[in-house]
């Protein structure tokens, strides 16, 4: 990636960070759906009432934090450098929401196994196909838009000091590429339907969840969220390719509104703080900053970044 100027990367870093905003807003909204009974989950999705402040973020955006991190100081992602980054903030705040096979993962690199074979034993050898490689992706995505090669190199390494199976690292550029497509071909006056989506597929390793993404195409964007959750999935496995599509037509769905996607993303239920950590991390590049609700934005506790 040729990046002349100072302008050019500071731009690059701004991008990521309006990807990050969105991320963990989107996040944290999600969560607090998790500590609440069916009963008040509806009145709040049936009244679009916003859950009382704090909203508490999980591993997606501690994980997305030190991607940021990685962008920041390494100009992009040095996989030794993050798997460190990962371990060490795991072992700040271990209770952060991380999937039972992560907190494995994660010790065990924190306890010096290279992260190679410690991502790379889990599930007998084949490695996670999780949905954490998507999640925490789409900065990687705003930061690279300008350059897919760099991109889907970087999304690849992002993905795989946990991820060893192929398929959770396909999660990850999916998520990053929407993000570059929502940066570079966005338009908000025009309809642009499934455009994202097929952008994605042109570039994406042809693994399980680029099979479900396929199928995302044959679903309007006028159905309703449910009902394409039921069709693609809506994250309660935590794996790569029952999250990442769903998400990827519901960003499709509401590309100009921010709150919308995510009232949208959460009522489908599922990985509720992933699904809207993903949707919010594509959608908010196609908003802008305004597009985040300013009270939904102060509801989400601080992201503990060291620059900016
Ligand atoms: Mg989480």
């Amino acid at each position: 990636m040729n990046l002349n100027t100072h302008e050019d990367r500071d731009q690059c870093l701004q991008r990521a960070l309006l990807s990050l905003d969105g991320l963990s807003v989107g996040d944290a909204f999600g969560q607090s759906f998790f500590f609440v009974t069916p009963v008040i989950a509806d009145q709040r999705l049936g009244g679009r009432f916003i859950p009382p402040p704090p909203w508490f973020f999980t591993d997606d955006t501690v994980m997305a934090v030190a991607i940021m991190h990685s962008l920041h100081e390494h100009e992009g992602i040095v996989p030794d450098w993050l798997a460190g980054e990962f371990a060490a903030q795991y072992k700040k705040e271990p209770d952060r929401g991380y999937g039972g096979t992560a907190h494995g993962i994660l010790r065990a690199i924190g306890e010096g196994v290279p992260w190679k074979e410690a991502a790379g034993r889990v599930f007998y050898g084949e490695g996670s196909c999780g949905n954490g490689g998507g999640m925490r992706a789409a900065p990687i995505g705003a930061y690279f838009a300008d350059d897919l090669q760099f991109l889907i190199s970087n999304a690849r390494d992002s993905a795989k000091v946990t991820h060893a199976h192929e398929d959770g690292q396909t999660g990850a550029i999916a998520v990053a590429l929407a993000a570059a497509w929502m940066v570079t071909q966005h338009d908000p006056s025009a309809p642009q339907e499934h455009e994202m989506i097929r952008f994605v597929l042109a570039n994406l390793p042809q693994t399980e969840t680029y099979w479900r993404i396929k199928k995302a195409l044959t679903l309007p964007l006028e159905l309703s969220p449910k009902t394409a959750a039921l069709i693609l999935g809506n994250g309660s496995q935590v794996i790569s390719s029952d999250t990442v599509p769903f998400c990827l037509w519901c960003a499709s769905r509401h590309p100009n509104d921010y709150a919308e996607a995510l009232w949208s993303a959460v009522s489908v239920y599922g990985d509720m703080d992933t699904n809207c950590a993903i949707v919010g991390s594509l959608v908010s590049l196609g908003t802008g900053q305004d597009g985040i609700p300013t009270d939904w934005l102060a509801s989400r506790e601080p992201l503990n970044l060291k620059f900016k």
